[in-house]
């Protein structure tokens, strides 16, 4: 309420519980005696003065008017009729046209009943005969002062009423709820100004229409028997939420048109007789507008249970619905499905384009997946780039596999998300009750660790759960930790493969391979521990540190003599898709002093058709600064050349299992002959890898492959071999490579 409001208020309220306003103290009458006889005058005005009554005199009709046009005006007028200026008669009409509150009172030696009978109907009250009895003109007087009284109490009283009245309309019109009054048909006989700023309507509209008018139709039948309320006392309606009708427009308080209201009302009865009951007047009822408060209820209960950025059920709300479907998959003896998805890519996204893009990507998918459940189902997001679908009432296991094969197929298709085509693919957890697990937390579970076995295959696909997995997941964990220690306590280092050039009978390059030196299991390899690195993030940490040491090795050698060495680094798809990719490189190479010149990135297919637009101009940069990129285990992945032609490609990797089905001399059909001569056609460089034996050897050289990767040299070794074979003729090499790898695997 505002504040001059509340000022109105208590001036009212002070007015009406103070004494009656305007209520004059009982003052002495006055009295006005008008006669032309200036004896008869003076003897009234002596004879009223001793009674008590202020008196003053008028010498005739003229004056008496022109000190009636002045205030205060008397209480009384005594009148004489015959006066030479003017009749008294005329006088009276004057007062009555001035309407003046005054109460006349004839004096005159005319008697004649016309002449009284005038000057009665023209507003005299009362009539004396001169020459007057002093007694009877007394009590006249006190009788017209009395009624006087009268009127002036009774004037009190409407005032004191007028008063109240608007007091207790201005406390009901200012009443923060809708007061209203109905008739005994349900009619509108009263309602407070609160209906125009609550329900839009004026108050005069609403007068005479029924409550239903303002009443939304759901609620129609509850609002029968509160808005018309015939019960009283405790058995009457209190509090009632009811949704009201509003036709105020969406902009105000009440949006939607639709109000939520409680509803108190009570019926009201004329007051009974004896035992009888009284008649039903019609119902007294308050409204109160609780829109604001219920919709702030149901925000925050709505924040409980979802997620904001997707608007679907979060983890919460997930896990009650799942307790609800084992419930009943128990009675009924049913099946359920818990498939637990992870994106395959959005880290990735996340960290090279931002928040605001993850934001959109992941709006996006959610849109998919919901387009691939039914309406029983429940798909939640449970935080980050994980979500979670519930299937009930499952009928096989071919069903859940159905959904997860519809939600692959769904997320394969690219998303546009500004300007940027994304691509994430999805590995997908499965645990079906009650084989997985029977409660809500083995169930969830069981579908985690599903998804964690997708991951470890090579992502995007799906997996039921098995109990078996449950040991291998704790494996894959146990080696997260301990990879984590590793690079904290240095247990990684490169081992070095040497490249040979079979024409130039030496060694001009070598291959950094990653191996852990685990204090307790010894030597492991990296198909061990490198997917894992992928999918945790660690590997960008493994890259760099294997990258440093590896660039500090050859930028070493390359001082001392063998300037011509290059260095064969294995890049990662995440690692190229960091947003300090490039610069982190070269800056790496500046502190390690190798020369750009001096390096080969090998990069596979499948890598840089993940994030082609991301990672293109970013090669371009690279080999623009001299580093050189080569295509690694080439022939097993997409096996489209079109990727050639966009970036600086230089050499070609003849995958090893290529080279293994090598069998016999001089077979011009094999793959490896088929990539020699691409690979020749492009004008670019080939060696292969996984060389094992001379008959390989020899195919590859007759082809035109000259330069040589594979145990038939040497297999990877560590950093002081190497430098010790850098030196050395190929056959001498070949020994101390030999004699290097026995005692390693020993
Ligand atoms: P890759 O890049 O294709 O490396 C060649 C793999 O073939 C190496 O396995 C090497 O030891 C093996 N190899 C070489 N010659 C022969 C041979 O004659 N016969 C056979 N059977 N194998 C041969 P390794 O060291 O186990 O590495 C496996 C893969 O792990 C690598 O394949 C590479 O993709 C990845 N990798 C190794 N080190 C790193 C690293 O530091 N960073 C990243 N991102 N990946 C790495
Ligand atoms: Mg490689
Ligand atoms: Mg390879």
């Amino acid at each position: 309420m505002n504040s001059a409001r509340d000022a109105g208020l208590v001036s009212l309220a002070e007015s009406l519980s103070g004494p009656a306003a305007d209520e004059p103290p009982a003052a002495e009458v006055s009295v006005l005696i008008v006669d032309d006889q200036q004896g008869l005058r003076e003897s009234l005005r002596s004879l009223l003065n001793s009674r008590g009554y202020g008196a003053e005199v008028a010498a005739g009709g003229c004056a008496a008017l022109t000190r009636l046009d002045q205030a205060p005006t008397p209480d009384i007028v005594l009148l004489d009729l015959v006066m030479p200026d003017m009749s008294g008669l005329d006088v009276i009409s004057a007062i009555c046209e001035r309407k003046l509150e005054t109460r006349i009172v004839v004096l005159s030696g005319e008697t004649s009943f016309d002449y009284v009978k005038q000057a009665l109907t023209r507003g005299a009250v009362d009539f004396l005969r001169k020459p007057y009895e002093p007694e009877e003109l007394c009590s006249t007087l006190a009788r017209v002062r009395q009624a006087l009284e009268l009127e002036r109490r009774a004037r009190v009283a409407e005032k004191r009423l007028a008063q109240s009245e608007r007091l207790h309309r201005f406390m009901v019109d200012h009443a923060p709820d809708l007061v209203y009054l109905l008739d005994p048909n349900g009619c509108f006989s009263f309602i407070n100004d609160r209906a125009a700023a609550v329900l839009g309507w004026p108050r005069e509209t609403l007068l005479g229409r029924h409550y239903s008018v303002v009443v939304q139709e759901q609620d129609l039948e509850l609002a029968r028997f509160v808005m018309n309320e015939r019960r009283t006392g405790d058995r009457a309606s209190r509090d009632v939420e009811l949704r009201l009708r509003s036709r105020l427009s969406a902009k105000s308080a009440a949006a939607q048109g639709e109000l939520v209201v409680e509803v108190t009302a009570t019926g009201i009865y004329s007051p009974g007789r004896d035992d009888q009951e009284g008649a039903f007047l019609g119902t007294y009822g308050i409204i109160r507008d609780v829109t604001e408060r219920k919709r702030a209820q149901e925000m925050v209960r709505y924040q409980a249970y979802h997620d904001l950025l997707t608007h679907l059920p979060n983890r919460a709300l997930f896990r009650d619905r799942l307790e609800l479907a084992v419930t009943q998959a128990r009675r009924n003896r049913g099946r359920l499905a818990v498939m637990f998805l992870d994106l395959d890519r959005f880290k990735l996204v996340n960290d090279s384009l931002g928040h605001t893009v993850g934001d959109r990507l992941l709006k996006q998918v959610a849109d998919r997946l919901r387009n691939c459940v039914r309406a029983g189902d429940t798909l939640s997001r449970f935080g980050g780039d994980e979500f979670c679908l519930l299937l009930p009432d499952l009928r096989s296991h071919d069903d859940a596999a159905g959904v997860a094969q519809k939600v692959l197929e769904r997320l394969s298709a690219p998303f546009q998300v500004d300007e940027h085509e994304l691509f994430v693919g999805a590995s997908i957890g499965i645990s079906v009750f009650p084989d997985a697990g029977e409660s809500v937390e083995a169930l969830i579970q069981s579908s985690d660790i599903a998804m964690y076995a997708i991951k470890g295959r090579g992502k995007n696909g799906y997996q039921f759960f098995a109990p078996e997995m449950n040991a291998q997941f704790s494996t894959l964990l146990l080696l997260e930790r301990e990879l984590r220690s590793a690079l904290v306590n240095d247990e990684l280092e490169p081992y070095f493969q040497p490249q040979i050039d079979l024409e130039a009978g030496c060694i001009i390059g070598v291959e950094a391979l990653a191996r852990w030196h685990h204090p307790e299991r010894g030597l492991v390899e990296p198909l061990e521990f490198i997917p894992m690195a992928e999918e945790t993030g660690l590997i960008a940490q493994v890259d760099r540190c294997i990258q440093r040491k590896a660039c500090a090795a050859v930028a070493a050698w390359r001082r001392e003599g063998h300037a011509d060495l290059t260095l064969s680094l294995n890049i990662s798809a995440t690692q190229m898709e960091q947003a300090d990719f490039v610069d982190g490189l070269l800056a790496l190479l500046a502190e390690t002093g190798l020369a750009p010149e001096g390096v080969r990135l090998e990069i596979t297919e499948s890598a840089i058709m993940r994030e082609m637009e991301l990672i293109v101009p970013k090669l371009r940069r690279l080999a623009a600064r001299g580093v050189r990129i080569g295509i690694d285990d080439f022939g097993t992945g997409y096996s489209s050349l079109s990727y050639l032609q966009r970036f600086p490609v230089d050499t070609l990797k003849i995958d090893r299992t290529f080279v293994n089905d090598i069998r016999v001399d001089g077979d011009d059909a094999s793959i490896v002959n088929a990539i020699i001569h691409m690979a020749r056609g492009l004008g670019l460089d080939i060696i292969a890898e996984g060389v094992e034996n001379e008959l390989q050897l020899r195919y590859l050289r007759q082809q035109g492959c000259h330069q040589i990767q594979g145990f038939i040299f040497s297999r990877p070794v560590d950093r002081e071999t190497l430098r010790r074979c850098l030196t050395l003729g190929v056959d001498e090499m070949r020994r101390v490579a030999h004699e290097f790898s026995l005692s390693d695997s020993a």
